[in-house]
């Protein structure tokens, strides 16, 4: 789950958040409270237009609820009848309360807090806890694992790496339904839990967990709930403080409410009722942390005199993405599928569906990369498409596959940009640079500011081309990067603002939390892809063992496991690829089978339940144009190669490298060139580890370069006669510099 963002400022309440602030940079910001509502549908004009006493919207992905939900927000405070400060959106990630904040400030209600549960009660937490308890308040723990696993340790129960996830999986089910350490084995015992070990060990090492965790003042994430909820329920003065403070309540994905953040969001409200919720029972994907759409489903229950809306119009996706929502959600079972809503699309006809099967891993990556470099040619967005993939730890071989195609792509979400340190960091860096101001000898450039900022944010790690391979400095250039396009795109919508305006158009989005558009492809986990859209969606991996996961073993764990497929089917507007791979490294055994949820409707699938014949008719087979290659062998130690990066240098990374490192250099140089011609990071030319395997081989011959890993038929096209020249050690002509 998403992580809290830390409040900068001392005030829990509207600190300084400008309301309807709006920029050049921004649409056109509706005139009055009813033009906010052109362009909703009756239904959603009817939750749009309830602004009294409960209202619990019920519908499908893609019908608009969220986009419901912000502009009923924006009418009410338009049309005068919700003060700004008054309301609390509460959404589930720390992205989706960043795009919410950004869609009310294009509606002219920038002054309205949106935020994930977390990130409110923190922020509460900050301010009362002097008052409610005094002294500093517990550090809060990132992580939990490494504490969980020091409890073991100190419990003597060994616990292997799975133990371990599932045992702190465990403890955060124990917080968030409210069960001590004492109680845990009855809980689980009551709820007929497949508990990962002994109940009576877990609740040792939960007990464990919490007394080193006050020991050391520190808090976990459902601490911050916890505090929160203990505080509100204690102190009546406090609560009634909030209270006065929130009057309207706005929930965004209420299917997946805990138990503790409905107990939060009842605290909050206290005996009123003004509490708008959406959600979608068939989008459940949390319940493994305890959520459960229960409080949804029963909200009519609850609050007899709730309006209950529901919207089955389905605007994101064609009518061939629909049906294979539909006739997935077909095969659902439990009572989530109780409740599902057939779509209708309101699209026009697109293509259908892709299937591809590939040899390994490998080569999906690479098939997946081709695929998307056909769509950005023909005109596809790099930033309208997104692979998503089941656990984190898959994105890699993507990173390597698009870098390879010369596709530009970020791992990490739009979320808490301006949270980000380097972001700080270049923010500061930038405010001193404008106040020292205009004795700058750059301003009188063309391009003067976004030179400006380049030449700042050059001190702080920016540089033309981003840093090889992925992890920290990756991000770090990633962040520093954006900043630098939203000064251009800045910059050219304003031709004489000054450094100064900059930095005000920046704090005001960061008081907005309004990060800038990030470009390239987007790598993101199907749990993280929650709320969001793309033209063109790429479902990889999609193999039994991954999709459902190994460890989804109960029929409710398989249920969410086919609800978190449904999630990511729609996520796409109109492209829809899903592919699997038969087996993990090139030469390695054909083991793996299609996940058993496309059975039935890929094409010539068997119908669940029976056996699929066979190779699937209609499935294209991707891999095809694929060199078939046995298992890459190390050419320095000889041992079998598994590693992506260590694949494509052909040797693992410790073994000695025959590299020269004149010609090394030389390529490099080359390389920088061809990007600045490109207007390209330069790993879209060649990644690094690419180079370092021309530089090894020094290949003699288009056969011998095309052997090599990275190096494309489009590359070859492109680069081979370059790249071989430079090997022969012929000098090239220099590349003008565009700049
Ligand atoms: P999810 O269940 O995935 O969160 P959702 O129900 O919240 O989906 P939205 O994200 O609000 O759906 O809307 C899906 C897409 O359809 C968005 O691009 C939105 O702008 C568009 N859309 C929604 N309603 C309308 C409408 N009445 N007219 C045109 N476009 C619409
Ligand atoms: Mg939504």
């Amino acid at each position: 789950m998403d992580n809290p963002a830390h409040p900068s400022r001392r005030t829990w309440q509207h600190g300084g958040v400008t309301a309807a602030t709006h920029s050049s940079l921004f649409p056109q910001v509706p005139e009055t409270a009813d033009a906010v509502l052109s362009g909703l549908d009756p239904e959603q004009r009817e939750v749009a237009t309830s602004l009294h006493g409960p209202v619990c919207v019920l519908a499908g992905a893609g019908t608009g609820k969220t986009r419901a939900i912000t502009h009923r927000i924006a009418y009410g405070v338009r049309a005068g009848i919700l003060q700004p400060a008054s309301v609390l959106a509460v959404t589930f990630t720390n992205r989706a309360a960043g795009e919410m904040r950004g869609r009310l400030r294009q509606l002219g209600a920038g002054g309205v807090q949106a935020r994930t549960f977390h990130s409110a009660a923190l922020r509460q937490l900050q301010y009362f806890w002097p008052k409610a308890v005094g002294g500093e308040l517990p550090r809060l723990l990132e992580r939990k694992v490494q504490l969980v696993a020091e409890s073991a340790a100190r419990c003597r129960i060994r616990l292997d790496r799975n133990e371990l996830r599932d045992v702190t999986g465990e403890i955060e089910w124990a917080k968030v339904t409210q069960t001590v350490p004492a109680d845990y084995p009855a809980a689980v015992a009551k709820s007929h839990r497949d508990a990962p070990r002994d109940p009576a060990e877990i609740g040792q090492v939960y007990a464990m967990y919490e007394q080193l965790k006050r020991d050391r003042s520190a808090m976990d994430f459902e601490d911050v709930l916890l505090l929160t909820v203990g505080i509100l329920q204690d102190r009546h003065d406090i609560a009634d403080q909030v209270r006065r403070q929130y009057q309207h309540f706005v929930v965004d994905e209420y299917q997946d409410v805990s138990p503790l953040q409905q107990r939060l969001l009842e605290l909050w409200l206290g005996d009123r009722d003004s509490l708008c919720v959406v959600g979608d029972a068939s989008q459940t994907i949390y319940s493994f942390t305890g959520a459960t759409p229960d409080h949804l489903l029963d909200f009519r229950t609850r609050h007899p005199d709730a309006t209950v809306v529901k919207l089955v119009r389905d605007y994101r996706s064609t009518p061939q993405v629909v049906h294979l929502a539909n006739g997935l959600l077909a095969q659902a079972r439990g009572r989530a599928a109780e409740h599902r809503l057939e779509l209708v699309s309101q699209r026009d006809a697109g293509p259908e569906p892709a299937y591809a099967e590939y040899a390994d891993e490998p080569s999906e990556a690479e098939g997946t990369a081709r695929r998307i470099r056909e769509l950005i040619d023909a005109g596809v967005p790099a930033g309208e498409i997104a692979v998503l993939y089941r656990v984190n730890a898959q994105s890699e071989v993507y990173e390597q596959a698009l870098a390879d195609a010369g596709v530009p792509y970020q791992l990490r979400g739009a979320e808490r940009f301006f949270e980000r340190a380097e972001v700080r960091e270049a923010g500061v860096a930038l405010r001193g640079a404008a106040r020292a101001g205009s004795n700058d000898s750059l301003l009188d450039d063309a391009e003067g500011l976004a030179s400006q900022v380049r030449a700042v944010l050059s001190t702080k790690g920016w540089t033309t081309e981003p840093p090889a391979g992925s992890g920290s400095v990756r991000d770090r250039w990633e962040s520093l990067a954006a900043l630098v396009r939203l000064a251009e795109d800045f910059a050219r919508v304003r031709p004489a603002a000054s450094l100064a305006d900059l930095v005000a158009e920046l704090d005001e989005r960061a008081a907005a939390q309004h990060a800038p558009t990030v470009q390239g492809v987007t790598l993101a986990s199907l749990h993280s892809a929650k709320g969001l859209e793309w033209d063109a969606v790429f479902l990889v991996g999609l193999t039994e063992g991954m999709m459902p996961i190994t460890y989804a073993k109960t029929d409710e764990q398989v249920e969410e496991e086919r609800r978190l497929l449904y999630v990511g089917v729609t996520r796409a507007r109109v492209h829809l690829c899903l592919s699997w791979a038969l087996s993990r490294s090139p030469g390695g055994r054909a083991s793996r089978r299609p996940s058993r949820f496309l059975s039935g409707l890929r094409p010539g699938s068997a119908a669940p339940g029976r056996r699929s014949a066979g190779a699937a008719g209609g499935v294209e087979r991707g891999g095809g144009r694929r060199r078939r290659r046995g298992p890459v062998l190390c050419r320095v130690c000889g041992k079998t190669l598994t590693d992506a990066g260590e694949m494509k240098l052909m040797r693992c990374e410790d073994c000695p490298s025959d590299m020269d490192e004149g010609l090394y250099e030389r390529l490099r140089e080359w390389r920088s060139g061809q990007a600045r011609e490109l207007g390209q990071p330069a790993y879209c030319v060649f990644t690094d580890k690419t180079l370092m395997a021309i530089a090894e081989a020094v290949p003699g011959s288009e056969g011998e370069l095309a052997s090599i890993s990275g190096v494309g038929g489009r590359k070859l096209d492109r680069f081979g006669a370059d790249v071989l020249a430079i090997c022969a050690g012929e000098e090239l002509e220099t590349v003008e510099d565009g700049d």
